[in-house]
């Protein structure tokens, strides 16, 4: 039935139906364009600033539906204010769902992080929802086979709709609509849904579901995928499931998610059973709106009805960028015809009515996030952090530790000590001089944890050895200029080598020997085999032994393999739950109230008498040389760039 020829090729007659699948996918809760941890309104994202987007692709098509793939409900602090602190009374509705309903979605699906406030928060939002809410694989209850699962919410809808073809005519369709969610959800979220949830693969549920839809009379089926294009071959509770899902009979189109990436986009070139030029999956049409309302992503189907029976025709996938929606919409002037010029004018008209619905909402939030979630018994900065003054990095690298260990679940791993890698994000480079963290001693806000951790990055954790931890300090230790004997005023740090590619691992101490050269090249390829800067490593007192096993919390992006830092492939990864880190620093603080992070130096150098090194750094660290008094640091005014240089003695660092 499914002839996958592109919509471009296909014959249009006077018969065929033109049908537009609209997504929107890992929302998390970006409805106004804002960052909640700087306060700041920001650009190119938000369901908001998608939703004239949403509109203007309504125009173009004959029959459009909206679908959004999944996690909506969680990751922006307006989501834990309502979830932590106002919570849902009686008779209020989620800001999503007002969102939602405003914009008339036609069916949505749940993700993973739907559950991060449990079960009956969950439900309590859902309440809101206008639309369908489908899910297969998620059941209160396990029957023996899927079709006989008690599931969370209903496993799919049938949406009778309408639809008119080239000639004006009008022809009834039913289309399925099921939903998935990876089935990792009920560990990601064990402490609240041990005995209350239970999940199933994806691939085997959607065998079982999809033949039932086809019973029940469905033209189409679209599957709302909360996964990710992973591995080709099936393999059972796969988490990134969405290749061999696509080749499940009788599913006709794909949204998918999870990612947080852009599909048909180059990166998944090659990919097994991708095809990035028709934007298909297993011949299936599929599509990936990017994260956070960064894109929504569209897929036209070119239909046409015969003997009763619906035929698809062709089909093409796109996305479109609300970046870059703005800029056109800018470049563009009036709309080219009158209904699109139509559409636009309602979309703007219920994006003013939305904003105001939901602004009480954010106002409460943005106050929300001035309280103090805590202090700092000491101040807590980025100034010296190459130098070995890293009590910020200390105190993130306690809370991922704490993270991960309460979620690594196999005994093998959670008897593996835990490791913590943190790199100064803020620290100069072509941020300038003002680019670094600058925590007082007192109350911590929301802005502060921004200022300690200034991605938006997840956690993430590896299985590596002692060998390849080294192997990852010796990576880091290219941040630094060669030191050679007698050598004066010689810039410290490599100005190719950003912060974040400078990483310290809490929980190791390490003995840097600057006199050596750097073992790798500043884009982490190896420069020198036999190079090594890391004259000892210790770990709880004793040299490090290079055959035993640990746990190394790092974000997802490092993890992924950026930086080249080793041991960053997918055989590793034990965690990656998408717990954004700033949650987690948050969730940390809010729990020991008063945080005095550890002072003691994780970085020390082997002394090089008689050297000096020149060491730029921001100009508010003057207040603080007191910390570096080893290195008799003797100030030597400003840069052009306006940092502060030091003139350090590297005799007895
Ligand atoms: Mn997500
Ligand atoms: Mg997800």
């Amino acid at each position: 039935m499914f002839n996958p020829v592109t919509f471009a090729d296909a014959a249009v007659g006077e018969r065929t139906v033109h049908l537009r699948l609209i997504e929107t996918t890992d929302l998390h809760l970006h409805l106004l364009p804002f960052d909640y941890f700087t306060d700041q309104p920001v650009t190119g994202l938000g369901l908001l600033a998608a939703a004239e987007l949403i509109e203007e692709a309504r125009s173009e098509a004959a029959s459009a539906l909206l679908f959004d793939n999944g996690d909506f409900l969680q990751g922006t602090a307006m989501g834990d204010y309502l979830a932590h602190e106002r919570g849902l009374r009686a008779g209020d509705e989620h800001p999503v769902m007002t969102a939602m309903n405003a914009l008339r979605y036609d069916a949505i699906t749940l993700g993973n992080h739907e559950f991060n406030y449990g079960l009956d928060f969950l439900t309590a939002a859902l309440a809101g929802a206008a639309c369908p809410v489908v899910s297969a694989n998620l059941m209160t209850k396990r029957g023996a086979a899927p079709r006989t699962d008690r599931t969370l919410v209903k496993p799919y809808v049938l949406l009778d709709r309408v639809l008119t073809d080239a000639a004006g005519l009008r022809h009834p369709i039913r289309i399925g609509v099921i939903g998935f969610a990876p089935p990792q959800v009920v560990d990601w979220d064990r402490q609240h849904l041990e005995n209350r949830l239970q999940a199933r693969d994806i691939v085997e549920t959607a065998r079982a579901w999809v033949p039932e839809m086809r019973e029940a009379g469905a033209d189409l089926v679209v599957a709302l995928a909360h996964t990710g294009i992973g591995a080709a071959q099936h393999s059972d509770g796969m988490e990134n499931a969405a290749v061999p899902l696509a080749r499940v009979a009788g599913i006709d189109a794909l949204l998918t998610g999870h990612n947080h990436m852009v599909f048909p986009s180059p990166v998944f070139t090659g990919h097994g059973g991708v095809d990035v030029q028709t934007g298909t999956i297993a011949g299936k049409p599929a599509v990936m709106g990017g994260f956070w309302g960064s894109h929504i992503g569209l897929i036209d189907m070119l239909l046409v009805r015969d003997g009763g029976r619906w035929q698809v025709l062709g089909t093409h996938t796109q996305t479109r960028a609300v970046a870059a929606g703005a800029r056109q919409g800018e470049a563009r002037g009036p709309a080219p015809d009158r209904k699109a010029a139509r559409a636009r004018l309602q979309g703007k008209a219920r994006l003013a009515h939305l904003s105001a619905a939901i602004a009480p909402m954010h106002e409460d939030t943005r106050a929300a996030i001035r309280r103090p979630v805590g202090e700092t018994a000491i101040p807590l900065h980025s100034y010296f952090a190459h130098l070995g003054e890293t009590a910020a990095l200390a105190l993130v690298a306690e809370a991922q530790r704490q993270h991960v260990a309460a979620r690594l679940r196999d005994p093998g791993l959670a008897a593996l000590p835990i490791l913590s890698s943190v790199a100064p994000f803020k620290c100069g480079g072509l941020g300038g001089s003002g680019n670094f963290t600058d925590v007082p001693a007192e109350p911590i806000a929301l802005r502060h944890i921004a200022d300690l951790y200034s991605f938006p990055n997840s956690i993430a954790a590896l299985r590596v050895t002692g060998a390849e931890a080294v192997e990852w300090l010796e990576r880091s230790a290219s941040a630094f200029n060669r030191l050679r004997p007698d050598s004066q005023d010689t810039l410290l740090r490599d100005p190719r080598v950003p912060g974040y590619n400078f990483e310290v691992i809490d929980g190791l101490s390490v003995e840097y020997d600057l006199s050596q050269p750097a073992r790798y090249t500043p884009d982490g390829r190896l420069a020198q085999a036999d190079a090594r800067r890391v004259a000892r490593v210790g770990f709880r007192g004793a040299p490090l032994d290079p055959a035993q096993e640990f746990i190394l919390c790092t974000n997802s992006f490092r993890a992924c393999g950026a930086g080249q830092f080793p041991a960053t492939v997918p055989e590793r990864l034990v965690l990656q739950d998408g717990t954004i880190t700033r949650d987690v620093i948050r969730a940390h603080v809010e729990r020991i109230g008063t945080v005095r992070p550890s002072t003691s130096r994780s970085i020390a150098f082997t002394p090089l008498p008689g050297v000096h090194a020149l060491f730029e750094t921001g100009p508010g660290a003057e207040r603080y040389l007191g910390q570096i008094a080893r290195f008799h640091p003797e100030p030597r005014g400003l840069s052009r760039a306006g940092f502060l240089r030091l003139r350090l003695d590297w005799s007895a660092p």
